[in-house]
């Protein structure tokens, strides 16, 4: 009895799943490393709150390491480190490998943009001598989440004249900020019986900007006035400028530890700019690989990668295919023959909300990065389903070289979904496979991650594009 009892529990060992938490599997010196790593990361999510500040942050520590501004034509061989910048919101970068490119490159794709309150272009207004900005959200949020949070302001304007300030107010220790406020729970009786979806709803996300007239009796909209007033003493902008403007308001707080042990990282923004940065120093550490190591960072995911910046333009092919003919070859050749990691962040299991989740197939923090074979809703629509080779490879890669990581699809069957830039990829033909850190509160203003999972996510960029 005993005997078979005890047989039982080696076939157990061989034949059933077993993963652990990664602390309980990292050696010392690796989570001393891990938590290094992360305190980079917290500065990268601090300097960079938009799209454009990941680009300006990206391509600096790309030429620091000694990476150039691509040009068609301009001669290529092994170990040569490039870049593009599109437009200021998206970058493309590469390392040069040994092999022929026709046997295709690997790829890791991210997203540097995340869910904000953009302001409209008409955005000044002044009601019972307060001023405001009308918003406009961007990506799919939880409105009521917007409110009552310190806000910073981040963007561009263009002039009548076509000169650019760039705008940052709400950062320093001695900025101003601002915010949305929201109602007294006193005299929410009717608001607190709408739904969650209506509690708060698009044009009531009003930012408040001033209260403070200018000093002139019988003055019509003099708080506006007064506003106006400083933004044209700093910036030199009339009303009218906000027209040609991009100017995103999001959460002026910084990225700090969680817990009494320190095991996680909350912050503004790590969908997608985790796998962004893990990506980033993955390729700036990327020595003579085999293969060449092409990193992308997008733009757009949030609104569906629509836009010349984002992953459903032509932008990325259109890099393949110069690239290519700098080898004499095609782009298309390449791009049947090349592999990606489509880097998106996944939702990680919350024990307050389980009913979202089945607990078998969904992913946990501190389990690593989570490879996901197929993303989208429901009955799979809008994914790019990896092929079990596919899977099988990466899977051979990461236990080859100990990244610890697990395998999560995004919530319950019925429940939901969500897509991801692999699909647009994967439709060039390309082997693709999303892979990324798993999220808690992904899309409010303060999300959280674990730092093992941060760790891991470098990793296995690491040991793809280090092949
Ligand atoms: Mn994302
Ligand atoms: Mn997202």
């Amino acid at each position: 009895m005993s005997k078979e009892k005890s047989e039982g529990k080696e076939l157990k060992k061989s034949l059933f799943s077993s993963r652990k938490n990664a602390y309980l599997r990292m050696k010392a010196d690796e989570i001393k490393k891990c938590d290094k790593f992360c305190e980079g990361y917290k500065k990268f999510l601090d300097a960079a709150k938009t799209e454009r500040e990941a680009v300006e942050y990206t391509v600096k520590l790309l030429k620091d390491h000694g990476f150039v501004e691509f040009k068609p034509g301009m001669g290529l061989k092994a170990g040569d480190k490039i870049y593009v910048n599109n437009r200021g919101k998206a970058v493309i970068m590469a390392v040069i490998g040994s092999e022929d490119i026709k046997n295709g490159v690997h790829l890791c794709a991210a997203h540097i943009d995340s869910p904000r309150l953009d302001l409209k272009q008409n955005p000044v207004y002044e009601d019972t001598e307060m001023a405001l900005f009308k918003t406009h959200y961007y990506g799919g949020i939880k409105k009521y989440q917007w409110t009552v949070i310190p806000l910073a302001l981040h963007g561009v304007i263009v002039k009548a004249d076509g000169s650019k300030v760039t705008v940052t107010v709400g950062e320093d220790e001695d900025d101003p900020v601002f915010c949305v406020n929201d109602l007294l729970p006193h005299l929410a009786q009717d608001q607190m019986k709408r739904n969650l979806a209506q509690g708060i709803k698009g044009e009531e996300l009003n930012i408040v900007i001033g209260s403070r007239p200018f000093k002139e009796d019988d003055l019509s909209e003099a708080v506006k006035l007064n506003i106006l007033n400083i933004l044209n003493e700093k910036y030199g902008i009339t009303e009218d400028d906000f027209l040609s403007a991009e100017l995103e308001a999001v959460p002026a707080f910084k990225a700090k530890d969680i817990g009494f042990d320190r095991s996680m990282i909350g912050a503004y923004g790590h969908d997608d700019r985790v796998c962004a940065y893990t990506a980033l120093m993955a390729t700036v550490k990327c020595k003579n690989p085999k293969k060449t190591a092409v990193t992308i960072l997008t733009d757009k995911e949030e609104t569906g990668s629509d836009g010349n910046t984002g992953l459903q333009s032509a932008y990325l092919k259109y890099f393949i295919a110069d690239l290519a003919a700098e080898f004499g070859t095609e782009g298309r050749t390449v791009l049947s023959n090349s592999e990606c990691m489509s880097a998106d962040v996944n939702a990680a299991f919350d024990p307050t909300f389980p009913e979202v989740m089945d607990k078998k197939n969904c992913a946990f923090i501190n389990y690593g990065v989570c490879v996901t074979k197929f993303t989208g809703a429901r009955g799979k629509s809008g994914t790019s389903d990896a092929s079990a080779e596919f899977v099988g490879k990466i899977r051979r890669l990461l236990d080859k070289n100990d990244v610890i990581w697990q395998t999560g699809e995004l919530g319950k069957v019925d429940m939901g979904g969500g897509g991801t830039v692999a699909a647009y990829i994967a439709n060039l033909n390309v082997d693709t496979i999303d892979v990324g850190v798993p999220v808690l509160s992904m899309h409010a203003p303060f999300e959280t991650v674990a730092k093992t999972d941060v760790y891991m996510t470098y990793k296995a960029f690491s040991a793809f594009i280090g092949q």
